[in-house]
């Protein structure tokens, strides 16, 4: 399905098969000189069979087209091998590039998620259906590094570059001052939420993500193009809506901190999660992954604050109430 959302810049509904996110939002902007595609897709057949078929409906030669990437997650990033010619310039983020050429992440990913008390026997299965795993991409083009404020030029467009690190490392979105346009990756999304995960001690995913809604919420918006589901019109709604559930959340998960300390994973499996799913033992492991991930964020963001403490064993992390925190300054 194709979409002229304004002049030469069009909204391509991308399937993302068995995913709640449903289809994935690529935008393409034609123009006579060069044109840009933000964000590509799975790299598997169906996602390739409706980029191929919506490209050709709109006469885009990909010799001359250039791509920008939100971040570096599957459904955005995965089919752009397929894609890019020898004379495709690809925009992607610095910290996110790093992570690609440090090796070895997902080993380091596995070890962190098992001392957060994910069971051995379910992790490999978990990272086995990982899409990054399965629809990844399978070579990296060279990338053009950008960064906060650096611009974009597709025709009559003028694109700065805005990062909002949060939801990935080193997530960025486009903002066309002038027609008041964000293209916005997965940092606000309609409908859904999006997931913030934490895989790491040294960093504070839900604090970064609550920064860049704020940074975004100041911004003159009047259309979101989101990298799923509908087109946004009222950000502020939305972000103070997307505030609001995170704020819920981590009053549930200081809920579920009682006497005894808990591990993430403990956590993660006793959060409401919008799943259709009788209980937590029936969650498909990938969801495991992701909720456990998602856990993390919270547990991190409020240890951060003070209002948990993290114990660290040989083999397990475990989180506890902090008795001394004032529990008016648990939250927020
Ligand atoms: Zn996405």
């Amino acid at each position: 399905m194709i979409e002229e959302i304004k002049p030469s810049l069009f909204r391509l509904e991308v399937p993302l098969p068995n995913s709640p996110l449903k289809f994935l939002n690529s935008y393409v902007i034609r123009s006579s000189a060069r044109n840009l595609i933000i964000d590509t897709g799975l790299n598997r057949k169906e996602c390739l069979d409706a980029m191929q078929q919506g490209l050709k409906q709109l006469s885009i030669d990909l010799a001359k087209t250039d791509f920008f990437i939100t971040h570096l997650h599957a459904d955005h990033f995965g089919l752009l091998s397929k894609l890019v010619t020898d004379t495709s310039q690809v925009f992607f983020n610095r910290p996110e590039t790093e992570l690609i050429e440090a090796s070895g992440w997902w080993e380091r990913m596995i070890a962190y998620a098992a001392k957060n008390g994910f069971p051995e026997n379910e992790l490999r299965a978990a990272i086995q259906s990982h899409p990054g795993r399965e629809f990844g991409s399978e070579w990296v083009p060279e990338i053009s590094i950008l960064q906060d404020g650096d611009e974009i030029i597709a025709g009559s467009y003028r694109f700065k570059c805005v990062s909002t690190p949060g939801h990935s490392l080193g997530h960025t979105c486009l903002y066309e001052p002038n027609k008041k346009i964000l293209a916005a990756g997965d940092h606000i999304l309609i409908d859904i939420t999006p997931n913030i995960q934490c895989w790491s001690d040294e960093q504070n995913p839900l604090q970064d993500y609550l920064a860049s809604l704020d940074k975004v919420n100041d911004m003159e918006i009047d259309l979101v193009l989101p990298g799923h589901r509908r087109l946004i019109r009222d950000h502020k709604t939305r972000i103070a809506e997307l505030k609001d559930h995170h704020e819920r959340r981590l009053r549930e998960v200081l809920s579920l901190l009682g006497d005894d300390p808990r591990t993430a994973y403990q956590v993660a499996s006793r959060m409401t999660w919008d799943l259709d799913c009788a209980s937590w033992e029936e969650f498909p492991k990938a969801q495991k992954w992701f909720a456990t991930g998602e856990a993390i964020a919270h547990l991190r963001y409020l240890e951060r604050k003070g209002s948990i403490l993290r114990k660290d064993e040989e083999t397990t992390t475990t989180f506890a109430l902090n008795e001394l925190s004032p529990v008016d300054a648990k939250v927020g």
